[in-house]
């Protein structure tokens, strides 16, 4: 298992420590059902690494980030949502509303987004 941090959530979910609608698995990234939908889809995708903010991504873990953004792709195909559209989010710390400090994309998707953002 790559490295976890005890009291992050997130890592608790990557290990199934917590009770979660998982969607995607493999060995590096998890994806789950957001416990507070805002759209008719909206899955997390995290590594299952503990990196912090995207502040905090290194040159290698790149590799691992643009995968799981790949993923996000194919997730979207998979709920319909590709052709349509949909919006990938990742916050970063307070401007942002950075909630769970493990890095996390938001799919969303099902619904028109407005633009700017609040
Ligand atoms: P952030 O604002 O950090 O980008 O978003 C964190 C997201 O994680 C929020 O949308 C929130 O609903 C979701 N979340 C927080 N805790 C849990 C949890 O225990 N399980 C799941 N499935 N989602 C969570
Ligand atoms: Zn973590």
């Amino acid at each position: 298992m790559p490295a976890m941090k005890d009291d992050c959530i997130f890592c608790k979910i990557a290990k199934k420590e917590i009770e979660t609608a998982v969607v995607y698995e493999d060995d590096e990234v998890i994806a789950f059902k957001d416990i507070n939908p805002q759209a008719p889809v909206h899955f997390l995708f995290i590594p299952k690494k503990h990196i912090e903010t995207l502040n905090d991504i290194s040159a290698e873990d790149a590799v691992l980030v643009g995968r799981m953004v790949a993923k996000m792709r194919d997730a979207a195909r998979e709920q319909g949502i590709a052709e349509d559209g949909y919006r990938v989010v990742m916050n970063c710390n307070r401007n942002a509303g950075q909630e769970v400090f493990h890095l996390h994309a938001h799919l969303l998707g099902g619904r028109k987004f407005s633009w700017p953002p609040g």
